[in-house]
């Protein structure tokens, strides 16, 4: 016999139980790390709260949200469907970020001129207005394969430190692989931007995985899908270049919740390929 509590624990797995456990109202994991994409589940037609904000829920019952990088304490969920009402607590696990120190960049790279900066300006609320998407699509819910076959060169969370000045983290995963190495969808998706030569990102592209997930894929030579085409888990979107500001032939691969941005490798079934 598993007891009731075992069973909640289980959490975020709770939709592999078979039919005869307990039908929870809500199950989502006991906790999480920061960056993690929580995928929680409750079912069809309940009014699922986070934080006390509502979130979608699927046809299936799964619902998510994500955690910030630098997000304590933790996450109050609440599920109602007709008078039953269910209440969840996620502690979040705080992580200890890597330390990135890069010296000697050209005065240009750290402070753009004023024209350039009004285009990053537009560049970075074009991508925030496309991140403001959602839909009642659970393509997020199956998890995030690897995009491409590399070398890690950047985790997330990493702590930059330009020429002595600490700047923002680095909150994606930088992959390096040979310019033109096939980049593949992690699941499947709808292309929700398509930015071309961006002044940091390069040729960029944003696919929409529902619920307000996204990811994105910048610095690629090729981008091989259009604005508005369903991509599927595998298909090729695009390919590694060295677009945009990069040093080298690499993707720089986010996963949002929105606006919140999170750690992609939370969320791939196999953890981080070989460090550089
Ligand atoms: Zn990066």
């Amino acid at each position: 016999m598993i007891a009731r509590r075992d069973l909640l624990a289980l959490g975020a797995i709770g939709w592999m139980l078979p039919a005869w456990a307990d039908d929870p109202l809500l199950a989502v994991p006991a906790a999480a790390e920061q960056g993690k994409l929580v995928v929680g589940r409750s079912r069809a037609g309940a009014q699922v709260r986070v934080d006390g904000e509502p979130v979608e829920v699927g046809a299936d019952g799964a619902f998510t949200f994500g955690i910030a990088y630098d997000r304590t304490g933790s996450a109050q969920i609440e599920a109602r469907s007709g008078s039953r009402l269910a209440h969840r607590q996620v502690d979040i696990m705080p992580r200890i970020y890597e330390v990135q120190r890069i010296n000697g960049l050209p005065e240009n790279e750290v402070s753009p001129p004023p024209q350039v900066l009004q285009r990053i300006h537009d560049e970075a609320l074009a991508i925030a207005q496309a991140r403001t998407r959602t839909t009642d699509a659970v393509w997020f819910a199956g998890g995030l394969d690897w995009p491409v076959a590399g070398i890690v060169t950047s985790v997330y969370g990493s702590q930059r430190v330009l020429d002595g000045q600490p700047r923002a983290p680095h909150l994606g995963i930088d992959i390096a692989a040979p310019a033109g190495t096939p980049i593949r969808a992690p699941a499947d998706g709808v292309v929700s931007l398509i930015g071309s030569d961006y002044v940091l990102d390069g040729n960029l592209t944003l696919l929409d995985h529902g619920q307000g997930v996204s990811t994105c894929y910048v610095h690629q030579s090729v981008i091989a899908v259009k604005l508005g085409e369903h991509v599927r888990r595998g298909q090729r979107i695009g390919t590694i270049g060295v677009t945009g500001r990069a040093t080298g032939p690499n993707l720089h691969w986010g996963l949002n919740w929105f606006q919140v941005k999170l750690d992609p490798s939370l969320s791939t079934p196999t953890p981080l390929p070989p460090r550089a």
